[in-house]
């Protein structure tokens, strides 16, 4: 037997329950894996909450380190015994192990430990498809980028700084505020009312062209007015909820903007496009240019607890759960 978080119903923190579950076997093209350490990501709270739908019971989680116990048929490019990390689906990743796609995960190099691969894979990979696929930047524009002290958020603002952006971050408290400058945030915001004054204010009334937005329902109308015209909005998440239906014209009205509501999932569908933005990712924490910034780590047994701080937007950077 092995130990997963499993929820047997949508609801608050509480659903989550520590149980024992039979050790699953890999079939083929599957690697068995004992997870060294898990990581938190908003998209949990979705799948645990309903907002993003999964068959009942269910172990959630979508990222985590740790070796290769067992390989089934049909794998060849991995080892038992390789330190791997992944991000993405299929759900599972609150257990102490695993079987998942062996074309889903990606070899660990020695000098990334496993907290740091677990914190940085799906948020790693996020700012690196929002910043160099969804919207490329270029050096000398300035962006915006919402909870910029949070996981996916301290990482964007130091991938931009060193492609040679200037990044408004937007927080809700000053020391969250004082974080993201430390992580490369050229100004930042404390809360979003005055958000399109204050980038006016900063760009000389000329406004962003890019805004990246996970908190969804709260800011989805003010990230708008922050736009330059033909400005893309990037809706990447719901923290605050799902953004309503959105009435088309609105978009002629501010200067016929873009919007675009995208998923890591589409990003990595192909094996190759995952290889290719983990090693850009690898490099960049590699050469110290993006931190990995663990603030917190929970027991895996305690989710409830990470899940709570999460919500309750009391932590900052990155989180990860120890099985
Ligand atoms: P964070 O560490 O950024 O935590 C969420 C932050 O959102 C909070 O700390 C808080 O920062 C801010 N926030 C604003 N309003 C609320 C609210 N009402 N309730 C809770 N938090 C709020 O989380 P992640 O880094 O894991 O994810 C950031 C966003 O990116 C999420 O929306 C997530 O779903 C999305 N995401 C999307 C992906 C994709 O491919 N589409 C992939 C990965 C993440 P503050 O207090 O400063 O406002």
């Amino acid at each position: 037997m092995t130990k997963a978080i499993r929820i047997h119903a949508n609801g608050g923190p509480e659903v989550m329950r520590w149980e024992d579950v039979p050790t699953p076997e890999p079939g083929a093209g599957e690697a068995l894996i004992r997870h060294e350490a898990v990581g938190l990501n908003y998209i949990d709270v979705y799948f645990r909450t309903g907002l993003y739908k999964s068959a009942l019971p269910a172990t959630i989680g979508m990222e985590g380190s740790g070796v290769v116990l067992a390989l089934g048929v049909g794998v060849t490019d991995l080892a038992v015994g390789d330190r791997v990390a992944y991000a993405g689906g299929p759900i599972g990743a609150y257990a102490t192990q695993r079987v998942i796609p062996a074309d889903r995960l990606v070899l660990l190099p020695a000098e990334i430990d496993f907290n740091t691969g677990a914190a940085m894979m799906l948020q790693g990979l996020t700012a690196q498809y929002l910043l160099r696929r969804t919207f490329p930047v270029q050096a000398g524009q300035t962006i915006v980028v919402h909870a910029a002290a949070g996981g996916v958020g301290l990482i964007m603002c130091q991938w931009a700084k060193y492609l040679g952006v200037n990044v408004i971050g937007v927080v809700s408290t000053p020391e969250k505020a004082e974080l993201a400058r430390e992580h490369g945030a050229d100004h930042v915001i404390v809360g979003y009312q005055d958000l399109p004054a204050e980038v006016k204010r900063i760009t000389g009334g000329a406004m962003v062209p890019v805004v990246y937005d996970g908190v969804g329902k709260d800011t989805f109308n003010i990230s708008l007015d922050c736009l330059a015209p033909l400005g893309l909005m990037v809706v990447f998440g719901n923290a605050s909820g799902p953004v309503p239906p959105v009435d088309l014209g609105v978009l002629t009205a501010k200067g016929s903007l873009f919007v675009t509501r995208p998923t890591l999932a589409t990003y990595t569908a192909k094996r190759s496009d995952l290889v290719a933005a983990a090693a850009e990712l690898m490099d960049v924490v590699a050469k110290g240019v993006v931190k990995i910034r663990v603030n917190q780590t929970f027991p895996l047994s305690e989710a409830a607890a990470a899940h709570i701080a999460l919500e309750g937007r009391k932590t900052t950077g990155s989180t990860v759960l120890i099985p």
